[in-house]
């Protein structure tokens, strides 16, 4: 439920709001908006009677969100929400954030050429994964914490932000002490334990959808996150079980505008899962652009030959750079423009 104040509502009688919802039992969430301030209702409000805010001072009307997400929903806030990194990067706003890197961080030598080859490209932020989730448990599981470490050094060395991802409530805050933005995988989008340990961390999270998850149940997955009170997470799309074993999965580019329309949070798109063939990856990556994706998550390997995982998705370096080259002319024509390089604090 949303409490809609008058655009001339004082302190005071947003306050007195806050302190009635806290009184029925919710948790009051204030949203100061441009022109008014919101208090959202944060609970399980389906039988909550709204006579009693209705009369406070200072109240213009009562909102009953009618999805069963709510906080992630456009009712709940008709603002795009953007989603800040360090050095001024932010997603969800005009600027098109191209993440980059190999699956998984496999020695010091590739992860450091990986990030400057996708840095001198343009790619703003660095993917690969420490902790890697594998359909196989015979398969390359990740460096784990040694990951991380070169992770790290990755940043230091090329000034570039870090995507990586937290397997396991455990983990997270290991994840966390390096990641500029915590990935939840595919396969953990309903991990509710997971979702609930990075709603209370404070950095943002980046929410891939499931491999056979509706949109309904990745936003209220992300809904999780934001129930625990971090309200930073850009949403996935990196296709879901299909049919056809043309592509390793349907990349579903539809989701982009239907996502636009159900929620403020961003959506970038990853056109390396979503297709699992390296010469599929720019034709969809331009596609996502075109769509409205927020972002862009791409695989890419200084030798995919020799990758640990996901080698036949991951792009060659100066595929990568033609990756660049054509969504840059793609976002400027549809009013957009590529994120620069963040600025890095002396
Ligand atoms: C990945 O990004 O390498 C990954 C494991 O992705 P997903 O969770 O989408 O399969
Ligand atoms: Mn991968």
């Amino acid at each position: 439920m949303l409490v809609v104040m008058h655009t001339d509502a004082s302190e005071d009688q947003i306050r007195r709001v806050c302190d009635t919802i806290q009184e029925m039992g919710y948790t009051a969430r204030p949203m100061p908006g441009k022109q008014r301030t919101t208090v959202g209702l944060v609970g399980n409000d389906g039988r909550v009677d709204g006579s009693r805010l209705e009369a406070l001072p200072g109240v213009q009307e009562i909102i009953h969100v009618s999805k069963p997400y709510k906080q992630v929903s456009r009712e709940w806030r008709s603002e795009p929400t953007l989603i800040r990194l360090p050095g001024g990067i932010v997603i969800g706003g005009e600027e098109v954030v191209i993440m980059a890197g190999p699956c998984s961080v496999e020695s010091e030598r590739q992860i450091i050429t990986a990030a400057q080859q996708v840095r001198d490209a343009g790619a703003v932020v660095l993917r690969a994964g420490a902790f890697k989730p594998r359909s196989s448990p015979y398969s390359f599981q990740g460096l784990g914490v040694e990951g991380l470490r070169l992770l790290a050094r990755a940043r230091a060395e090329t000034g570039l932000l870090i995507v990586t991802e937290a397997m396991d409530p455990e983990g997270a805050d290991l994840v966390a002490e390096v990641a500029d933005l915590i990935q939840i995988g595919a396969r953990n989008m309903q991990n509710y334990s997971l979702l609930k340990k990075v709603g209370r961390l404070p950095k943002p999270v980046l929410l891939k959808r499931g491999l056979s998850a509706t949109i309904q149940e990745l936003l209220l997955s992300a809904e999780y996150i934001l129930a625990e009170g971090n309200p930073n997470v850009v949403l996935c799309e990196r296709g879901v079980r299909g049919f056809d074993s043309a592509t390793r999965n349907l990349f579903d580019l539809s989701a982009i505008p239907v996502v636009k329309a159900a929620s403020h949070l961003p959506i970038v798109a990853d056109p390396s899962h979503g297709t699992g063939h390296r010469d599929m990856v720019i034709p969809m990556a331009r596609a996502a652009v075109a769509a409205g994706a927020d972002g862009l998550l791409v695989e890419v390997h200084p030798n995919p030959d020799r990758a640990l995982s996901d080698g036949a998705q991951s792009l060659y370096p100066d595929q990568f750079s033609r990756l660049m080259r054509e969504t840059r002319i793609i976002a400027e024509a549809i009013g957009r423009r590529l994120a620069q390089p963040a600025v890095v604090q002396a």
